[in-house]
């Protein structure tokens, strides 16, 4: 048994033997003296073998990086000068007596401290190595400790840890299923869950009040840096709470990791309506670090002769806007171009600007090639509405609402960083009253969050205005991540066939789909509702990291496969055979 990790040996272990096992993170012959830095998952000691010692010497000159070693030996105190205080273990070192080789290990693919220097392909490729960084040790650790913590807080309060399935019924909860060919059912498939959606709500139809779950998620998904194709939440529902105290308890929760694990007091996370979220900041997941807004001036431009903006500014579907950026006069044409670029990301067509240079000189003051266009009177209203001030500028957006609202909204955060304009380090909030539903692009219409999630208006009225309804859905936002979402459910089997009905899925297709659902609502369910986080970005966030990846012991690419074990990959014949499946030769 080891007596001791090596990173938890400190000055008060002075003159005890110590048992240490662990891998060589570097080995350093010092004038006829080797020094081997042991390292585990608590850290790293230093070990000296001296050459009095004959075997233990020879053994601990043949060893080499990522040996798995024993070794026994005395701690003593390190010789004046030696002291490392840069190392936890820095004051101490272990006098090595006797070494034994418990593994070897073949010249890793990179050094451990040199990760940088190799492609992320290579230490996906060899994970069980990447691993072994004590950045990677503590991210994972960090983790553990937040599942960890959430689990108590939500054992303290009540809720029971219930596992669902993973082969499911496809769930309709907008994104592509993943699915698994049925063996015994010919011609049949199961899906992974997207969420434990439809089961969490059948648990409140049996009675169990408080339901949590740390639960895989799938979803099929073209990827974007921080999605991955498989993914955790934190699932969560409740009966007999409303939204108030859905929100209340489960900001409680983050509140309290937050403090717990970061010693962060995040305040009470203010409440902001989804209108005004993309109103004034064209998201429905503000990053509210930024104090900047956006302005909309379509009622200053809609008599212009210029086109570009007098025509969204007449159309009812677009927008017009001004984001001010305070100090951003001194952003260089080679700058402006760059956002130009970043907005057509979002479908902007330009970025038009004005700059204020001498504000009191009026319209001479201003410097922009839209000046001429828009007149002096209308620049200089604009100039009033947003308050510009010298060392301004002012972007515009004018085009559809969605593009521009995406667009400057998404604007608005990179010029924030980039001129770091963060007012505070954490900025959490609920958005709140989303709509029921959203225009598709055929005309029909979608549920923004999904089909279950319960209106705050009555049938008739939500049946009479789809598109004006308001759902009770919730997010938690925090710095313009979006932590977790959720709503109160639908639990009256008429409500719910009103929505499914407005939403274009025709009986039978419901039925077919979550049949089950629609049953159990005719059977005593409670009213409920809950919500979901997302685990990996909340770690991702928590400690800082901007990859996804990092924080998952064994994450896939972005091309949805796993470098280390190759899947997915191809399967013999014969399975493919016993499942009935054909492959089509794709040309
Ligand atoms: N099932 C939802 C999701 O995965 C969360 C919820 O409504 O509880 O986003």
């Amino acid at each position: 048994m080891r007596s001791h990790y090596c990173g938890g040996l400190n000055k008060t272990h002075i003159g005890e033997d110590v048992v240490l096992k662990g891998w060589v993170h570097r080995r350093r012959d010092h004038g006829g003296v080797i020094f081997l830095d042991v390292r585990d998952r608590e850290g790293i000691s230093q070990v000296v073998f001296d050459p009095d010692r004959e075997e233990s010497f020879a053994l601990a000159d043949s060893v080499r990086n990522e040996y798995v070693i024993e070794v026994r030996g005395t701690v003593r105190g390190r010789p004046e000068g030696t002291i490392n205080p840069d190392m936890p273990t820095g004051e101490i070192e272990v006098l090595g007596k006797e070494l034994v080789i418990l593994n070897k290990s073949e010249t890793p693919p990179f050094q451990l401290d040199e990760h940088q220097n190799v492609g992320e392909e290579v230490r996906l490729r060899h994970r069980f190595i990447d691993l072994r960084r004590p950045e990677m040790q503590d991210k994972l650790r960090f983790r553990s400790k937040v599942t960890n913590a959430i689990r108590n807080f939500l054992d303290d309060n009540g809720f029971l840890d219930i596992e669902t399935p993973i082969l499911n019924r496809a769930t309709p909860e907008g994104a592509r299923d993943y699915l698994v060919p049925s063996r015994v059912h010919e011609g049949q498939f199961f899906a992974l869950p997207q969420s434990p959606q439809l089961f969490k709500q059948l648990l409140m139809v049996s009675g169990f009040d408080r339901y949590y779950q740390v639960a895989k998620c799938f979803r099929d998904e073209d990827l974007r840096a921080d999605r991955q194709p498989e993914f955790t939440q934190i699932d969560i529902e409740t009966s007999f709470m409303d939204e108030e105290e859905i929100m209340g308890i489960t900001e409680s929760m983050i509140r309290k990791l937050f403090l717990e694990l970061k010693d962060i007091d995040l305040g009470d996370f203010p409440r902001m309506p989804y209108s005004e979220a993309m109103q004034r900041y064209g998201s429905d997941k503000p990053d509210l670090r930024y104090p900047m807004e956006l302005i909309d001036v379509a009622d200053l431009m809609a008599e212009i002769e210029f086109k570009v903006f007098a025509g969204p500014a007449n159309d009812p579907k677009c927008r017009v806007t001004a984001l001010k950026v305070p100090g951003g006069a001194q952003l260089t044409r080679k700058n402006i171009d760059e956002y130009t670029k970043y907005v057509g990301i979002y479908g902007a067509k330009g970025l038009a600007w004005i700059k204020v240079n001498e504000l009191e000189k009026g319209i001479e003051g201003l410097q922009s090639p839209i000046i001429k266009f828009l007149g002096e009177d209308v620049t200089l209203a604009i100039m009033e509405r947003v308050g510009a001030e010298n060392g301004d500028i002012v972007f515009f957006g004018a085009d559809k609402a969605k593009i521009v609202s995406e667009a400057l909204g998404a604007l608005r955060i990179k010029v924030g960083e980039d001129l770091e304009m963060a007012q505070c380090e954490w900025a959490p909030l609920w958005v709140v009253d989303f709509p029921m539903f959203e225009e598709t692009d055929n005309g029909g219409l979608t549920a923004l969050h999904h089909p279950f999630t319960a209106p705050s208006c009555s049938a008739e009225e939500l049946k009479a205005n789809p598109l004006e309804a308001l759902s009770r859905a919730y997010d938690m936002v925090l710095n313009g991540c979006e932590l977790g979402g959720g709503s109160v459910r639908i639990h009256d089997q008429g409500m719910q066939s009103t929505v499914l009905e407005i939403l274009g899925i025709s009986e039978e297709e419901a039925d077919d789909k979550f049949g089950f659902l629609l049953n159990a609502l005719k059977y005593g369910a409670p009213p409920h509702g809950g919500l979901a986080f997302g685990l990996d970005r909340l770690i991702m966030l928590m400690t800082g990291t901007d990859s996804i990846r990092e924080v998952i012991a064994f994450p896939k690419t972005q091309s949805a496969s796993c470098m280390l074990t190759e899947a997915p990959g191809e399967v013999s014949a014969a399975q493919l055979r016993e499942l009935n499946i054909k492959l089509r030769k794709t040309p």
